[in-house]
């Protein structure tokens, strides 16, 4: 076995925003591909769990039996510059917050309504994050990544399947690196990028520990407004509630029982489904 960094037995609560889980069995902190490859190889990626920041994930309370692969020590990006255009080259745990500083920097435009999603670049490829009317892939290039049997694959941009957060590396492999493309801009990006900030504190409950959005917005409406429809707004179990800032967004508001985040979920997805006859799609990842 690789000498790679890990943490047995470890907590799952440190390792999502919505701070709430057990133990997990072990955690992997890969320095390189061939880590990634080399561990996909050794445990099958059934067992294996990607994971970034964790914003976007709700882990079970007990015991998980699973592979956690974390990205933290894939921090590593270049950046070429050709004409106006800027060419980004980010290993997967590059924070967007490193990606603003950039773009701030050296005014680059394509990036910044993305800006304030708290995200790594592994964990927003395979969820396609976006926001105010722009997605991750409308700047991708290229992505390098590791395929269920450990093989390093290099694909274009039209090569890759994905939609409205989505992206087939959610079910079919591990992202390692990916290239994007900015360009200089005529605008006053850092400024833009500040009333985004502005616009996110007003709307979501960021003084609270979350996981973002719980659902995808069916088409044509909101997840938020059916949920405060069915008068869930502000709703809460336990310690478990959807924010009354914005309804879509589940709120820890001390020590949240996964059992009761379950029931608040089952609930809200009964009464969407009897009062408009809609199917609510889970946005957030739970692993149980
Ligand atoms: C306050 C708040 C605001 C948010 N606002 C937005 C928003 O505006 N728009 C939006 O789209 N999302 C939003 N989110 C959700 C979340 O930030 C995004 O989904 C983000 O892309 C998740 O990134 P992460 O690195 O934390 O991934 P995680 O939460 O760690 O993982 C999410 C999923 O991606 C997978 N994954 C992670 N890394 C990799 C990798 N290297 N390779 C393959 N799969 C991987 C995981 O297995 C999991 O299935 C918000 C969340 C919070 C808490």
């Amino acid at each position: 076995m690789l000498s790679i960094e890990r943490l047995y037995n470890f907590n799952l609560k440190d390792f999502c925003t919505i701070k709430i889980g057990g133990i997990g069995k072990v955690v992997y902190f890969p320095k390189n591909v061939d880590e990634i490859s080399y561990l996909i190889k050794e445990y099958g990626f059934e067992k294996i769990f990607p994971l970034g920041i964790g914003s976007n994930v709700i882990f079970s309370d007990g015991f998980i039996d699973r592979v956690f692969i974390h990205t933290k020590n894939l921090k590593s990006y270049e950046i070429k510059k050709e004409k106006n255009d800027f060419y980004l080259m980010l290993e997967a745990g590059v924070s967007f917050k490193t990606i603003n500083n950039i773009v701030k920097k050296y005014n680059l435009e394509g990036f910044e309504n993305l800006s304030g999603i708290p995200a790594t670049v592994g964990g927003a490829v395979a969820m396609n994050a976006g926001a105010y009317g722009s997605e991750i892939f409308d700047i991708i290039q290229e992505v390098w990544w590791v395929n269920k049997n450990g093989e390093i694959i290099h694909s274009k941009k039209e090569e890759i399947k994905y939609s409205y957060r989505y992206s087939q590396f959610q079910e079919e492999g591990f992202v390692y690196k990916v290239k994007i493309k900015l360009k200089e801009s005529d605008k006053n990006i850092s400024q833009i990028i500040k009333q985004h900030l502005l616009d996110r504190n007003k709307k979501q409950p960021l003084d609270m520990p979350t996981a973002g959005s719980t659902y995808k917005n069916p088409p044509n409406t909101f997840a938020g407004k059916l949920i405060e429809q069915v008068g869930l707004k502000g709703y809460r179990i336990g310690d478990i509630g959807f924010s009354s800032k914005h309804a879509n967004f589940l709120v820890n508001y001390s020590n949240a029982k996964f059992e009761d985040l379950i029931k608040l979920l089952t609930l809200a997805e009964k009464r969407v489904k009897e009062n408009f006859g809609i199917e609510l799609e889970r946005e957030v990842k739970i692993v149980e």
